[in-house]
């Protein structure tokens, strides 16, 4: 099987390119952050502590996950309710920044990301992949962008919602998710040494698509 693993900081762009690339390649598109958003979540239902050990741990044998793709899109299960919606919430962002420094946790997701990666050609997003969870991945891509201008393009996809953040509450949550997953003791977020580095501080959606599909079509030799 082949499998692109593409890393990088919040709001990088990594899912919405992902999911382009996967339908322009036919691969499935795995957004692993959504994993974690929903070990989040569901922690958030039971009032508990994300970033308190002892609230999440005894939870997590309760905790089912299923992906299902309904024409390539991912939906995530949470104990067989369609949780989809709700993970995007802010508070769902936060929480899953905080059992996500969790070892257990990110064991407890280990095998389940692997597995996927057995069965089909997955095009793979989330912070880790290349360098913990698919370290023999076909190709490893790490996708950035200045803060600032991470901050904008989420604003802007924010504005037209009517509780929209102000830009600099955005930004804030950023450098504090980044400092959070770059900093953490297990899978911190990093490049792995053979992955590309893309910078798309200075290209539009259209320019990164184009160029990270000419990258996997080479390397894939398409
Ligand atoms: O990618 P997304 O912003 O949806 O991820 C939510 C959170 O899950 C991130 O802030 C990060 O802390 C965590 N995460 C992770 N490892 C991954 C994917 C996401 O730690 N592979």
């Amino acid at each position: 099987m082949i499998s692109i693993a593409i890393d990088g900081p919040a709001g990088a762009g990594k899912s919405s390119i992902c999911t382009r690339l996967a339908q322009e390649l036919h691969y499935l598109h795995i957004d692993t952050g959504a994993l974690y958003r929903a070990v989040g979540l569901a922690v958030l239902r039971q009032n508990k502590n994300p970033a308190d050990p002892t609230d999440v741990l005894p939870l997590l044998q309760h905790i089912h996950i299923d992906l299902r793709f309904e024409a390539g899109e991912q939906r995530i299960l949470l104990n067989g309710e369609d949780v989809s919606e709700a993970i995007r919430l802010p508070e769902a962002s936060a929480a899953a920044s905080a059992v996500s420094a969790l070892p257990e946790v990110r064991a407890y997701l280990l095998e389940q990301q692997r597995s996927l990666a057995r069965q089909y050609n997955v095009i793979m997003d989330g912070r880790d992949i290349g360098t913990v969870v698919l370290p023999q991945a076909t190709i490893k891509i790490y996708l950035t962008a200045a803060p600032e201008e991470r901050a904008r393009r989420r604003y802007l996809e924010l504005s037209a919602k009517p509780d929209c953040p102000p830009m600099d509450e955005i930004l804030q949550d950023i450098i504090k998710r980044d400092e959070a997953d770059r900093n953490r003791a297990v899978s911190p977020l990093r490049q792995a040494e053979d992955a590309v580095l893309v910078d798309t501080t200075q290209m539009d959606q259209q320019q990164v698509i184009d160029h990270l599909l000419g990258l996997c079509r080479e390397r894939l030799g398409l």
